[in-house]
């Protein structure tokens, strides 16, 4: 009940408003994301390479209402690949097509995006898309087909939600297509005729869907992206017994399970931390309360102790 009011406070405007406006807020989503600049995130990076993780930066921002501030949303992330690039950084970057416009129109987003891709694979730089409400499920893989069979970006990966009943079916098709796959649990609020209610089917999908991508020949590619202990561990024997050390890499969210991070990274599996940073950290903060009833308990006990 509690993680489904949360995500309904995520998408509302109204408790946006509120609580940006509070100062503690601020300092608590503070945890999980890296700053409000590019500087921040470049330096928050630095630091995670230095520790052999590796990072996938997220220019936090999502729904976009004008093309005019889509402008300024790929300004952002030219001048973030360039950066990675010219730094030597081992990063690649994340998005949302809401942030590109796609709720504007389809054109538009894709345009955004081509722009992106161009650069970013210049650069050599991995690009993901994240995977918003099923509201967008069907669209966004559309776009991440298209972008990687037509115009050949090979640097292009998605993400796939575990919660989600047609997963099996996507998961099957883009191994079948050798795609590079983010595979999460899902953090939006989803109807049961979509999705499991239930966590324990959620986490039984996750494994089952992992096993099967995991099996799949090369060049599919799968990111385990998870602070779920059980699933990593069934993950990092799959991947050490089959020796997919190049096919596979553990991710997590930054200011999570960080030592967990760092242990991974020196068994030898590879790690990516996915940073995010900029000044639209309202929904993706109140998704990570949403996750643990603790981080809500935390953000109460800093308010009332300010
Ligand atoms: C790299 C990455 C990218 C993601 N991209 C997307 C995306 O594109 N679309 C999407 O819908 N979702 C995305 N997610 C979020 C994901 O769907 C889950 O909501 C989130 O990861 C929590 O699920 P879990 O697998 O960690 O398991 P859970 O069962 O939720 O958590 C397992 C354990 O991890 C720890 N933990 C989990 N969450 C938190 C937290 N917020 N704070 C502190 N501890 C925590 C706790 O110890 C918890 O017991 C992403 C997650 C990661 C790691």
């Amino acid at each position: 009940m509690l993680r489904r009011i949360l995500l309904y406070l995520s998408a509302a405007k109204w408790a946006r408003r509120i609580v940006m406006r509070w100062g503690i807020a601020r300092s608590v989503a503070r945890r999980f994301i890296a700053g409000e600049t590019i500087n921040d995130a470049l330096n928050a990076s630095q630091a995670l390479n230095d520790q052999g993780l590796l990072v996938s930066l997220d220019y936090l921002g999502e729904s976009v209402e004008s093309a005019d501030d889509t402008r300024g949303v790929v300004n952002t992330y030219a001048t973030l690949i360039d950066l990675i690039h010219q730094r030597g950084l081992k990063a690649g970057v994340s998005l949302k097509l809401t942030h590109l416009g796609l709720d504007i129109g389809e054109e538009l987003c894709t345009l955004n995006l081509r722009t992106i891709l161009t650069n970013a694979k210049a650069r050599g730089v991995p690009v993901t898309i994240d995977m918003e409400s099923t509201h967008y499920t069907e669209k966004t893989l559309q776009i991440f087909r298209t972008m990687r069979h037509e115009y050949d970006f090979d640097n292009l990966g998605t993400v796939i939600q575990a919660y989600l009943y047609r997963t099996a079916d996507d998961m099957r098709a883009l191994a079948e297509e050798g795609a590079t796959i983010r595979l999460c649990k899902g953090a939006y609020l989803e109807p049961p005729t979509l999705a499991f209610p239930e966590k324990a089917d959620v986490d039984k999908n996750y494994i089952d869907v992992m096993r099967a991508f995991l099996s799949a020949p090369p060049p599919a590619y799968l990111q385990l992206a998870t602070h779920d202990e059980h699933i990593i561990q069934v993950g990092a024997d799959m991947i050490q017994q089959k020796k997919l050390h190049d096919r596979a890499e553990f991710q997590m969210l930054y200011g999570i399970r960080t030592s967990r991070q760092l242990e991974l990274a020196r068994a030898g599996f590879p790690v990516r931390v996915y940073v995010p940073f900029g000044e639209a950290w309202y929904p993706y903060f109140m998704r990570r309360l949403a996750e643990r009833p603790a981080n809500l308990w935390f953000f109460v006990k800093s308010f009332f102790g300010s």
